[in-house]
């Protein structure tokens, strides 16, 4: 099949599956970057691959907002699960087409625990997402999207096919606002000082992960919650809301009667320890 043909087929049938984002990459890029990201070339995961798919979908930012809650873990892993649902079906889609491919799952590795041995897992959907156009990379350790700002989860599929690839966004996406460094409940992250890049405490962040995965109100995200990038913010009505995550641990504690504050506690308040 016509590789401009076998684009437009897979990228239709992702998004009728549900995918809110899709993009493409060579996997030539992997190699000719930060040595980081090329440790974990797709190659390695299937040695035929030439094309990176990697689509997202997005998480609701007043779930998103609740967290940490049982609520907001059920988003969670549904949005996981409906990845990986989606990348076996687009792989057997393929299959059907005579389209060799193969995908590496949403998160890939057996439980937090092991991340304190092994911080990674064998591949990472944020390379995908940023080499495909899809995103940059912001302070908070994640990619953020024009269209979701983090709120948007990725899955990754490799073709054998050289797919004509999207191009990497121009321009950084972040603000660099500081909020999400300084709403951190453990410290995890660090603003980047001169040329170094941001510091990602990753260990002080994998502990305060194992305490909520202990209460079933995994995962933290309130550096995803709290981001200010993003459309899904003007959809929500919540473009102005820096000054509300500021002040909602005080509140809480003050028992706030504002109907956004309430809202979240009330959230918090069941389904969990
Ligand atoms: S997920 Fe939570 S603990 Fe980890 S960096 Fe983000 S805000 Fe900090
Ligand atoms: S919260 Fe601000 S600094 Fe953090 S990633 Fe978003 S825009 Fe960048």
């Amino acid at each position: 099949m016509k590789e401009n043909r076998l684009k437009e087929k897979l990228t239709r049938f992702l998004s009728r599956e549900g995918a809110d984002l899709v993009g493409y990459a060579p996997v030539d890029l992997w190699d000719q970057t930060n040595p980081g990201w090329s440790a974990f070339s797709p190659r390695l995961v299937w040695p035929p691959a030439r094309t990176v798919v990697v689509f997202g979908m997005a998480m609701p930012l007043p779930i998103v907002e609740t967290t940490p809650s049982a609520y907001h873990m059920e988003l969670y892993k549904s949005c996981n699960r409906e990845l990986d649902r989606l990348a076996l079906k687009a792989v057997r889609y393929l299959f059907n087409m005579e389209v060799a491919a193969s995908f590496f799952p949403r998160d890939g590795f057996g439980s937090i625990k092991y991340l304190q041995y092994k911080p990674f897992a064998a591949f990472d959907h944020r390379a995908a997402a940023y080499f495909a156009g899809l995103g940059t990379m912001g302070w908070n350790n994640s990619i953020l999207t024009a269209r979701y700002g983090p709120r948007v989860r990725f899955v990754s599929l490799f073709l054998e096919d050289p797919l004509s690839p999207d191009p990497i966004l121009k321009d950084e996406l972040c603000l660099q606002c500081r909020l999400c460094i300084d709403l951190c409940p453990c410290e995890a992250l660090e603003a980047p000082t001169g040329k170094a890049a941001v510091v990602f405490h990753r260990e002080a962040c994998r502990q305060w992960h194992e305490k909520l995965t202990a209460q079933r109100r995994y995962p933290c995200g309130i550096c995803i919650k709290v981001c200010p990038v993003g459309d899904d913010r003007r959809i929500y009505g919540a473009e102005k809301r820096s000054g509300v995550y500021l002040r909602e641990n005080q509140a809480l504690q003050q028992g706030s009667s504002d109907s956004l504050y309430r809202s979240w506690k009330h959230a918090r308040s069941w389904g969990s320890e």
